[in-house]
């Protein structure tokens, strides 16, 4: 399964849950990128100059992320992509790459939600510096003011592309280069549309009726 939605729409947090649920992996580019760059590696070297600005990196780097992630993992796993494809050259590359792995796309479900409720929702995240929870100033404050509900830390840091200026790059770069792949998807009878506005609960809720549909 692909889920494609704006920064902000709650793919990850989704992807998340649907993992325990469904006992698929859930292979969140965005998360790989981060280790990468975490990790100091050449690759994350070259991510960082283009994510800390809200840009996507090149198509090529992505396609290695994913690539290398699943030939590390069991062979015969379920995917829940988060964050890939997000051009159409990706989508083209997915298509070769599970191929290769007698694999295919079974669904792209696409979380779509207006942009003025995207900004409010990403202006106000940041999250655990240890484990990596996230969290939101309005939506989701930690249980005990300023310590990790998942692992105590009382360390907390904003992603650097949830910076403001950076948000409006990164909703832009989404209806230029991703939006696009929608059709793709759409004209092989593959897409479906949740509400990202409904609570966390209920877009799982439909998520899990749309695949229970796939078998
Ligand atoms: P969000 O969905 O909130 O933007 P992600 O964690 O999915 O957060 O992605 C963060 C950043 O990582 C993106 O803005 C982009 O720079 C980079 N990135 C992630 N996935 C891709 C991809 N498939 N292609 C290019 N860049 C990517
Ligand atoms: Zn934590």
């Amino acid at each position: 399964m692909i889920l494609i939605g704006p920064p902000g729409s709650g793919k990850g947090t989704q992807a998340q849950r649907l993992e325990q649920k469904l006992g698929a992996v859930h292979l969140s580019t965005g998360e790989l990128l981060r280790d990468e760059i975490a990790a100091e590696s050449p690759l994350g070297k070259t991510a960082a100059t283009y994510m800390n600005t809200g840009r996507l990196v090149p198509d090529q780097v992505a396609v290695k992320v994913v690539v290398d992630h699943m030939d590390r993992g069991d062979p015969d796993a379920d995917y829940i992509l988060d964050g890939f494809p997000r051009t159409r050259i990706q989508a083209e590359e997915l298509d070769r790459i599970l191929g290769e792995r007698g694999l295919e796309v079974g669904k792209a479900v696409e979380i779509y939600i207006e942009d003025d409720v995207l900004k409010e929702r990403l202006t106000g995240r940041f999250a655990c510096v240890k484990c990596g929870e996230g969290y939101h100033k309005f939506f989701k404050r930690p249980e005990i003011e300023d310590v990790c509900d998942k692992c105590g830390s009382m360390e907390f840091d904003v992603r650097s592309d949830d910076m403001e200026e950076t948000i409006l790059t990164r909703l832009g770069i989404y209806h230029l280069e991703t939006a696009p792949i929608l059709p793709y998807y759409e004209n092989r009878g593959l897409l479906v549309k949740v509400d990202g506005e409904k609570s966390v609960s209920d877009v799982t809720k439909e998520i899990e009726l749309i695949l229970a549909d796939v078998g």
